[in-house]
């Protein structure tokens, strides 16, 4: 059946918050995410709000802040020089996600909004799935779970998280940059992306009415040693199944600080924490110091039937991903 929708054009902030408290409305920014949840009848607006005229898709470096318009294109951020050369985790991140025919149309904001890739979530059919009809259950959980999250996930949920680019961001402890009603607030990359418990219909932190304006990422110089590895089933235009973003400082050959998040593995880019600490005074060349020292952060992986692979791959690939960035 066709759906008919009302379609406004916007061009400042202001008008695209207010636009946004008219009921059933949703932002347009690409399109590349949205069309598909239309098609698929995952979303079903009265109206769409086109953003892609509001004055935000600036790339800037100030103050040691590299700062990105939300409405910034993912192959335009890609090919920025200062992007390239001072962040390569991030610039390695998008270049290795989608096409690119779909990075010239998506945006940094939209990639962000994102929805999980869990087949049951993405099903042509009504399957229980608690993210797309709270309630209905998790027939992923006790289906294939070969793609499913190994950290944080509740048997009402076991879906991940497939930003490419938000894993590069939670390792460069960057923030997400709103603006509702009340004014701005900032977001963590780390906790932007939410965990199941307790409402696994939620996906983010942004509430109703807000509008993501930019991200904020330090200009440390551990961003400068940084790599983004994204393993996949094949070499391009696919989800990763497991990646790892890094970035290190080094003293000579010893690790003074690593940053590592992994992705494929949880609802949100999982922060290896526990392995940073104790990377720290390692040598980047002692590769089985470096894995005992990831290891740290698997004491509370809980892999499912057909997903114990992951546990192996996320730990070689983290390991990896600090080799590269250190080279
Ligand atoms: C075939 C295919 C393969 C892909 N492969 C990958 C991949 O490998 N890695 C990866 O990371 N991604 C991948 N993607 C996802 C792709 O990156 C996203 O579709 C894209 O980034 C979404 O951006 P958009 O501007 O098109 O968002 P839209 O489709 O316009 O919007 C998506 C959602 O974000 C909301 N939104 C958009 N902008 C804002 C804002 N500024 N503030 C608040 N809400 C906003 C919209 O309301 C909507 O809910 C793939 C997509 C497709 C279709």
């Amino acid at each position: 059946m066709m759906r008919t929708f009302d379609y406004q054009r916007v061009f400042t902030v202001e008008d695209a918050l207010a636009a946004l408290r008219h009921p059933e409305s949703a932002f347009i920014a690409g399109g590349t995410e949205l069309v598909n949840w239309l098609k698929e009848g995952i979303e079903s607006p009265a109206r769409l709000i086109d953003i892609t005229g509001l004055p935000l898709d600036g790339i800037t470096v100030e103050d040691g802040v590299l700062r990105i318009g939300a409405l910034a294109r993912m192959s335009d951020v890609a090919a920025h020089p200062v992007v390239a050369d001072r962040f390569p985790v991030l610039a390695q991140s998008l270049l290795r996600a989608a096409s690119p025919q779909l990075r010239n149309m998506a945006t940094i904001g939209g990639n962000l909004m994102q929805r999980t890739r869990c087949p049951y979530f993405r099903a042509d059919y009504a399957l229980p799935c608690n993210k797309r009809v709270p309630g209905s259950g998790c027939a992923a959980h006790t289906g294939d779970t070969g793609s499913a999250a190994i950290f944080g996930w509740i048997p009402e949920c076991v879906a991940t998280q497939p930003s490419d680019l938000a894993v590069a961001l939670a390792a460069l402890d960057a923030t997400v940059v709103v603006h509702g009603a009340d004014g701005a607030r900032e977001i963590r990359a780390t906790e932007f992306h939410r965990l199941p418990d307790p409402d696994p219909a939620a996906h983010n932190e942004l509430r109703p009415g807000e509008l993501i304006t930019s991200v904020e990422v330090p200009d440390g110089l551990d961003a400068r040693r940084s790599h983004y590895l994204k393993v996949r089933e094949r070499v391009s235009y696919e989800f990763a199944v497991v990646s790892a973003a890094a970035a290190v400082c080094l003293d000579g050959t010893l690790i003074t600080e690593a940053r590592l998040a992994l992705g494929g593995v949880a609802h949100r880019p999982w922060r290896l924490w526990a392995a940073e600490e104790a990377l720290a005074g390692l040598d980047i060349h002692d590769e089985s110091a470096l894995r005992a020292a990831v290891e740290w952060s698997f004491g509370d992986a809980r892999p499912l039937p057909d997903n114990e692979y992951k546990v192996v791959l996320a730990q070689r690939a983290a390991v990896r991903a600090l080799q590269e960035a250190a080279a």
